[in-house]
């Protein structure tokens, strides 16, 4: 059963996530250190104290920017630091423990205050199961090198429901959770957070801002946040969305400049949950985004086996949909090369067919394909 205390104790719900740090020439290992420990330096001195790294983020940098900037500046009663287990380099039981010393030693602390067994889905929860995963993260608990355990978490509410079930050990859990994203049948935020809150767990959220998306609205959804106030950000509402749900521990927000923290330190040091006014805004600003969808695809992927050219096609009707919301940004640009990195680009259909013959939604696709390959490719 979680420890739902840990909301109540948590000073302030905005949480400084470590995955998009300020970096230099454009390379994501070359974080701006000078930059970070302004940046570190102003949020605890409001009175935040979260910080949120893991083993991957910045090409394996941000642990260690993380010591340089806070760990080795501020003495430990004055921040807390989440960490997570890289589930995906874990080949058998023993690799565990190097892992999580390495991690001590990268971030220069005896212990974490939170330890995240890092992005579960169902699969990953068997491959934890095999290698006793859930075992490992208790025993570093009653170590006392670990505060609190949980996990983040990628799929389904019904996922999250057999975990919670079968694991009462676990503390806290971190979640997806967005506007956007609330009632979306393929990252089920509003579903997640009623199983989190069943199970009494605290919750983390991350992605409140869906990769900085929901701070670029354009169109008719930015005339009605604009509405509520002409001086407010639009991430400001993302994220007091998010924190305004009871549960929450903390939001985390990838802040990548100064201006970007100084703008969320300003409605986070002293939170105030959304008005009844902003809630039926923010219904508003979802049903105008959902006007703007153009292709009804269900993310069933019948299509995708058959295509000779292994092209993603619902990830790439997914991400012009995005474009149609929000506009092309670079980011989405960024994303549509990510994904026609494994598989093929829209442009490269060579028109045979077989999508369609299993399309239960009888979409266009190798005419949709050419819209796509226009929108990105161009
Ligand atoms: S028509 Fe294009 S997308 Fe469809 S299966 Fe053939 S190559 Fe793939
Ligand atoms: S079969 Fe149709 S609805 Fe299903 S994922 Fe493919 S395009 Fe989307």
């Amino acid at each position: 059963m979680g420890n739902l205390n840990l909301v109540k104790e948590m000073p302030k719900k905005l949480g400084f996530g470590c995955m998009r740090l300020p970096i230099r020439d454009g390379k994501s290992e070359c974080i701006d250190l000078e930059q970070f420990k302004r940046m570190a330096d102003a949020y605890l001195e409001k009175g935040f104290v979260y910080f949120d790294t893991a083993y991957p983020y910045h090409n394996e940098k941000s642990e260690e920017a993380v010591k340089k900037c806070v760990v080795e500046r501020y003495d430990r009663d004055k921040f807390l630091l989440a960490d997570k287990m890289p589930v995906w380099l874990v080949k058998e039981e023993k690799d565990y423990q190097p892992i999580f010393e390495r991690q001590l030693e990268r971030c220069g602390v005896e212990y974490f205050d939170f330890y995240l067994l890092h992005a579960l889905d169902a699969g990953r929860v068997k491959e934890l199961d095999a290698t006793n995963g859930w075992a490992f993260a208790k025993r570093v608990k009653e170590e006392g090198k670990v505060r609190n355990i949980g996990f983040s978490f990628h799929d389904s509410a019904e996922v999250l429901e057999d975990i919670l079930k079968n694991h009462p050990e676990m503390d806290f859990v971190q979640l997806q959770i967005n506007y956007y994203d609330w009632e979306s049948n393929n990252v089920q935020s509003r579903k997640c957070y009623e199983v989190a809150e069943k199970y009494h767990m605290p919750v983390i959220v991350m992605e409140p801002i869906k990769g900085g998306t929901l701070a670029n609205v354009i169109g008719e959804p930015a005339n009605l946040l604009r509405s509520l106030d002409d001086k407010a950000s639009f991430a400001s509402y993302a994220i007091r969305f998010a924190a305004s749900l009871p549960n929450v521990m903390v939001v985390l927000s990838g802040m990548s400049n100064e201006e970007q923290l100084l703008d969320n330190l300003s409605y986070m040091e002293d939170f105030k949950p959304l008005s009844e006014v902003e809630k039926k805004t923010i219904e508003q600003v979802c049903e105008e985004l959902s006007k703007l969808i153009r292709i009804e695809c269900t993310k069933c992927r019948y299509c995708v086996e058959g295509c000779p050219m292994h092209i993603e096609i619902p990830e790439l009707f997914g991400l012009y949909n995005l474009a149609m919301q929000f506009g092309v940004t670079d980011s989405m640009k960024g994303n549509y090369n990510w994904n026609t990195s494994r598989g093929g680009k829209a442009s490269t259909c060579i028109k045979c067919g077989k999508c369609e013959q299993h399309c239960p939604q009888h979409l266009t696709i190798r005419e949709l394909l050419e819209t796509v390959a226009e929108t990105f490719e161009k």
